[in-house]
């Protein structure tokens, strides 16, 4: 029996008459752009993040882009982010026109390092912690240096949906937060989405301008903007899967608690944790282990869809090769790049997919020994 690393089908049943139904209402109004789905879904995502306002977006990575933009980001300025993320969040700085500044993570929890962001802040004018694997950067922390030095918050919670940190979800800690409705985060579409959540009305208005060709009035384009609009078709989808986020999400930390009971006494697994403050909402279960590429090659071969959160740090990637950094620069993301091991989790994985999963990786890290 194979264990994927995240079967989509079992949400896609699970919503599959609720997005049927959605599905025809849209076809029978052939309103594609915007309308009521749309507007519904901004609001009923703004209140289950504890914010004032959302705006739907076509993908994640748009998202930070413009949340950065509408926050004021641009040529010139140094935006201070974590080495250890997905690419996007570097791509996102770039776009926005300004200069990315990486710092390492914590070894504990892989997160934004507030001593290694204190030490560049000073050249910096804004911060875009990343909300890895399902918790909060350390966002009080971060905070504190960022008032210190006036920087501009922005947050990366495209893999957060749900996360709070002292109680405060997305949007909360910063200006905005940009996360992303790609099929396999915590909130997925049937495709790219993504979104802005935040309680700045005037910033929210920005990021709906520059989402739509710059323009709030059909044909007035007083700034020069993009093509990111949320598909209603999408919004159908995701006001399907929201409804049900709260207990997904419960879903995920209930198999995050299974496979650390699993895999407690196991030799030379390192487990994941949970950061001082957080509620974890599980995105990754990402585990560490020595010999990491062969331990997974073996998993994958007894058919565990394990995989690499990520292989290639930020600073080796093509946008930012020429940027100078070296590996020596971020030693706690190299190092764990090497070691990291993402276990299968998602909404509905049985127990006997995880004492499975737990089988397999306990034999291959024995055999490495
Ligand atoms: C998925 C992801 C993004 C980008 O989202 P897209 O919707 O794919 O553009 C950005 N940052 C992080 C940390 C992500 O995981």
């Amino acid at each position: 029996m194979p264990v994927p690393l995240v079967d989509l089908g079992i949400q896609r049943d699970r919503i599959a008459d609720e997005v049927a139904e959605g599905l025809a209402r849209v076809l029978a109004t052939t309103a594609f752009i915007g309308g009521p789905d749309v507007t519904a879904f901004e609001e009923e995502f703004a209140a289950f993040s504890g914010r004032a306002h959302c705006v739907g977006l076509g993908n994640g990575t748009d998202a930070l882009e413009f949340a950065l933009r509408a926050a004021g980001i641009g040529p010139g300025d140094g935006v201070a982010l974590p080495a250890n993320t997905f690419v996007a969040t570097a791509e996102a700085v770039l776009r926005a026109g300004a200069t990315p500044v990486l710092v390492d993570v914590d070894d504990e929890h892989l997160l934004m390092d507030p001593a290694a962001l204190a030490e560049v802040a000073g050249g910096c004018r804004a911060v875009l912690p990343v909300h890895l694997f399902g918790q909060m950067a350390p966002m009080a922390a971060i905070r504190e240096i960022a008032d210190r030095h006036q920087l501009v918050v922005v947050e990366d919670a495209a893999q957060a949906q749900g996360a709070t940190h002292h109680g405060i979800g997305i949007g909360g800690w910063g200006a905005a937060a940009g996360t992303s409705f790609y099929p396999g985060k915590n909130l997925g579409a049937y495709g790219d989405a993504g979104g802005i959540t935040t309680d700045d009305a005037a910033l929210a208005r920005r990021v709906r301008m520059l989402a739509a060709h710059g323009s709030e009035v059909k044909y007035q384009h007083p700034v020069l903007g993009f093509n990111s609009r949320l598909d209603t078709v999408q919004a159908v989808v995701l006001r399907a899967k929201l409804r049900r986020l709260a207990e997904w999400n419960a879903e995920r930390v209930a198999a995050a608690d299974r496979y650390a009971a699993l895999l407690a006494d196991v030799p030379g697994v390192r487990l994941p944790g949970v950061a001082a403050g957080n509620e974890h909402v599980w995105h990754l279960y990402v585990v560490r282990v020595a010999q990491r590429d062969a331990v997974l090659a073996e998993l994958n071969a007894a058919g565990i869809g394990a995989g690499i959160h990520y292989p290639v740090p930020v600073h080796h990637t093509g946008g930012l090769a020429d940027a100078g950094y070296a590996h020596a620069d971020f030693p706690v993301t190299v190092r764990a790049a090497g070691e990291i091991l993402s276990l299968p989790l998602f909404p509905g994985i049985t127990v006997a997919q995880q004492e499975r999963v737990a089988e397999a990786l306990t034999a291959a890290v024995a055999h490495r020994g």
